[in-house]
C-alpha cells in the first residue's frame, strides 16, 4: 500500500479526485480491475491503471495505447492511485493535475505470469486486458536509455507499452477511432460542459498568472485536442471577432449540441413543405 505520494501531490479540499481509504486491504476480488484514463492536462496523456495489492499501479502514456504491434508505446511509471480513482471523471480545477480526466476504458486485467511483483521487479509484465477498447495480450517492459538520450538520469520510471499480435491486434488507430468515455459516452468539452459549466462558461482564456497551472491554462489546450469542425469556428468567428478563443468553443459546442438535438427531431425541410400546402 503506497498512497503516500498521490495523497502527498494534492489537497483534497480543492480537487474532487478520491483520497482513497487509508483502511482498504487487497481485495479478494475475482477479477482484477484495469482502466485508462484520458487526462488533458499540462500535456494530454492516457493513465493506465491496474489493480494490484489494493491500489492501482499507474503509467502516463503520452501517445496512448496502440493496437498496433510495432508501435511501442512510452509508458512513464507513475505513483499508485487508488481504487476508487478507477471510476473517477471529472474536472480538476487547480493543482496537481489540473485539467480534464475522462474514463477513456475500463474493464479487467489478468497477468499472464503467477507472479506479479517478480515480473514488476524484473520489468517485464505480460498481461491481458479485457476493456471495451483494449483487449486481449499486452505487455509493459522497462526500458533503459531513454532518459539518458535526453541527458537526465535514467529514473526507471520509462516502461514501454505494447500490444501482443492476436485477434485484438491491428492497425486501427484506437484512440482516434473511439476518442470518448465510456462512462458517460462525452468529450472533454462534454465532461467541462456538465462539469464544470461556471468554470466553462466564465473562462477568457488570457490569465494573469502565468506561471500557476489552472484550468483556463489548460483550455487553451483544448482546440488542439479537441478540433472543432471549421464551419462551426467560422461561424464563430464572423459572430463576434472579439470573443475569446474558448468563449468560441463555448458557442460552438452549445451549437453542436443544438444540432445533434434537432438531428433527432422532424427534419426542418419537409416540416416546411407541409406548411405551405
Ligand atoms: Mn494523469
Amino acid at each position: 500500500m503506497a498512497l503516500e505520494e498521490y495523497r502527498r501531490k494534492r489537497d483534497f479540499s480543492k480537487t474532487p479526485e478520491p483520497k482513497g481509504d487509508p483502511a482498504a486491504k487487497a481485495r479478494k476480488a475475482p477479477t482484477r480491475f484495469f482502466c485508462v484514463q484520458k487526462h488533458l492536462a499540462t500535456a494530454l496523456h492516457y493513465d493506465f491503471r491496474i489493480e494490484h495489492d489494493g491500489v492501482l499501479l499507474s503509467w502516463a502514456v503520452p501517445k496512448g495505447p496502440s493496437l498496433d504491434p510495432a508501435t511501442k508505446r512510452l509508458a512513464m511509471h507513475v505513483e499508485d492511485h487508488p481504487i476508487e480513482y478507477g471510476e473517477f471523471e471529472g474536472v480538476i480545477p487547480e493543482g496537481y493535475g489540473a485539467g480534464v480526466v475522462m474514463l477513456w476504458d475500463v474493464g479487467t486485467w489478468e497477468p499472464e505470469t503467477d507472479d506479479v511483483d517478480a515480473a514488476l521487479e524484473k520489468g517485464d509484465l505480460k498481461m491481458r486486458l479485457d476493456g471495451y477498447k483494449l483487449k486481449g495480450s499486452w505487455v509493459l517492459v522497462r526500458t533503459r536509455g531513454w532518459g539518458q538520450r535526453s541527458g537526465s538520469k535514467d529514473d526507471g520510471r520509462s516502461w514501454l507499452l505494447i500490444k501482443h499480435k492476436d485477434e485484438w491486434s491491428g492497425d486501427l488507430d484506437i484512440t482516434e477511432f473511439a476518442p470518448h468515455s465510456v462512462k458517460s459516452g462525452g468529450s472533454f468539452r462534454d465532461i467541462l460542459a456538465q462539469e464544470a459549466p461556471d468554470v466553462w462558461l466564465s473562462n477568457r482564456g488570457g490569465t494573469s498568472e502565468p506561471s500557476v497551472e489552472t484550468l483556463a491554462d489548460i483550455l487553451k489546450k483544448l482546440d488542439a485536442v479537441e478540433p472543432i469542425p471549421a464551419e462551426a469556428s467560422a461561424k464563430a468567428a464572423t459572430k463576434s471577432s472579439t470573443a475569446t478563443k474558448s468563449t468560441k468553443a463555448a458557442r460552438s459546442t452549445k451549437r453542436a449540441r443544438t444540432a445533434t438535438r434537432s438531428d433527432t427531431e422532424e427534419p426542418a425541410g419537409p416540416r416546411k413543405r407541409v406548411r405551405k400546402r
